[in-house]
């Protein structure tokens, strides 16, 4: 049948009973099942191995989400074969019946959207709606690029010159490896993924080790879609065992990664280099990150501002690539803004995700508790602590809310991506200073100004330089087709996830031209 035009799942909705319901059954129901050993999915077989990893609920670390098998390159090479042997087949469907597997895939998880999320809601401290918004954004991703290859399977006709014609048309590029992060552990895996398989090429998925059962649970929504065997692979594994060797390997011609700029850095110069045996340039897509900073201009609405910014900035513990770390604050607004801004992160609720009551909640292990502790410290050096939410709980990963001011370019707090809920406030003279210190960082992402000047909102929209600027509101949760989302600089490296040019990058452009 016709195919309706892509539409956002939408939002979830707890004026609504049976959603308010849904998420404490679901949360009950996924519990009973934790602590299971998951294999890795190779050629649509259950691989076990020795090595074993343990996923913990950040919250409670003595609750095991389960024990995931690890691969080694033994592994790998399997799967590796197993894409190769799929991938004649795969490529030479036609894109309409790669669509119809992801539209099979978005249909299975609209219908398990609660489990779904709940799978997030323990494994990675990720509150309910934050948890559902990460699931509709993967159903969102599929439904959106399968139409998008529909609209690019279709060769296109060049030029208009008499005796001759010119088609236009793509290929995919082979076999994609997927390096996926914890922080969207279902939707940007599902994002690169789909991506990569509905472009016609065959997957290596290597979720986060500390969000692997979420990323079996995506392997399941394949499997029920009924992705041929060895088109889709799942092998999480250690990165310091499996992640050079994944790079590396000749066979592998496609890299869609998205994490910090260390690792993203690191994946770009060995896939740089050419193995023997291999074919083709290899292709890296990496989405990196963010020191994303908000500018709070003299006549901005502190109403608004204030709410934005704390969901920006302390939304699932500040751990988002598009969240805001910097504040940049007109002089003349200063105290108000401040006076404010403390007072509502002071009212935050913070606990474990799976109690809706809580608005911040643990952050994802115990090295990210240690490292952003390290930035809480340096924080007090570098600059003046308005706030330390130490009033947390004692057992999790929690870290104290953070806010410090008096931070200027100069400081690593201004600089350096942390990860974590602690928000730098920087004071300015004027717009001027406010746009130069936005850009003054390697990173590109997201940014925002609240003003109600239209002549500043016009020069924020021409000089403030980053991938996704947002006018008078918060500058995370992009949505798929409505803002495609990426950066540049040291944001990363290829198109926007979720925008119109993002499949190109997953395929090759061949023109052929017949004398007629
Ligand atoms: N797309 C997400 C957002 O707009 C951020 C993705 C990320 O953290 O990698 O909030």
């Amino acid at each position: 049948g016709k195919i309706p035009p892509f539409e956002n799942h939408p939002f979830v909705d707890f004026t609504k009973k049976f959603e308010r319901d849904a998420f404490p059954r679901a949360i009950k129901e996924v519990r009973e099942q934790l602590g299971k050993t998951y294999p890795l999915i190779i050629n649509g077989e259950e691989v076990l191995t020795e090595d074993k990893l343990t996923s913990v609920n950040p919250a409670n670390p003595d609750e095991v989400i389960g024990h995931i098998c690890q691969a080694s390159v033994k592994e790998i090479d399997q799967a590796i074969s197993a894409a190769r042997d799929a991938f004649p087949a795969w490529r030479d469907l036609s894109p309409e019946e790669r669509a119809k597997y992801l539209f099979k895939a978005a249909d299975y998880a609209r219908k398990n959207i609660y489990h779904l999320s709940a799978w997030q809601i323990l494994e990675v401290g990720k509150q309910w709606d934050q948890a559902h918004a990460d699931v509709s954004e993967a159903i969102d991703f599929l439904e959106y690029y399968a139409r998008e290859m529909i609209r690019l399977g279709n060769p296109r006709k060049m030029g208009r010159a008499p005796g001759e014609l010119n088609h236009l048309f793509y290929q995919p590029k082979g076999i994609a490896a997927v390096i996926a992060p914890w922080n969207f552990p279902l939707a940007i895996s599902c994002g690169m993924t789909s991506a990569a398989l509905v472009a016609g090429n065959c997957v290596l998925y290597k979720p986060a080790g500390t969000s692997a059962v979420v990323g079996y649970t995506l392997a399941k929504i394949y499997e029920a879609a009924g992705i041929p065997k060895g088109v889709f692979n799942y092998v999480p594994g250690r990165g310091s065992v499996i992640g050079d060797y994944l790079v590396e390997h000749p066979d592998i011609s496609l890299i869609a990664f998205t994490g910090s700029m260390e690792v993203g850095l690191r994946i770009i110069e060995k896939a740089a280099k050419v193995q023997t045996g291999q074919e083709q340039v290899k292709k890296v897509i990496a989405e990196m990150g963010g020191k994303n900073a908000i500018i709070i201009d003299d006549d901005a609405d502190l109403d608004e501002a204030i709410i934005h910014i704390i969901y920006s900035a302390f939304g699932f513990q500040g751990q988002k690539c598009s969240a805001c770390s910097r504040v940049i604050v007109l002089e003349s607004i200063y105290d108000r803004f401040v006076k404010r801004l403390v007072a509502a992160a002071k009212s935050i609720a913070i606990g474990p995700a799976e109690d809706p009551h809580y608005y911040m909640g643990p952050v994802i292990d115990a090295n990210a508790q240690k490292k952003i502790s390290e930035y809480v410290e340096l924080a007090k050096k570098e600059g003046n602590i308005l706030l330390i939410r130490d009033d947390i709980p004692e057992k999790g990963y929690y870290v104290p809310l953070t806010i410090v001011e008096n931070i200027t370019p100069e400081h690593r707090l201004a600089q350096e991506e942390i990860f974590g809920p602690v928000l730098a406030i920087m004071k300015v003279k004027n717009l001027d200073q406010a746009i130069e210190w936005a850009n003054s960082t390697r990173f590109a992402l997201t940014g925002g100004i609240f003003s109600r000047s239209p002549r500043h909102l016009e020069r924020a929209r021409k000089e403030f330089r980053v991938g996704n600027l947002y006018l008078n509101r918060g500058i995370t949760g992009a949505l798929v087709e409505r803002q495609p989302f990426g950066g540049f600089k040291m944001s990363g490296v290829g198109s926007k996830a979720g925008g119109p040019d993002y499949l190109l990058q997953f395929m090759d452009p061949r023109c052929v031209t017949e004398n007629t």
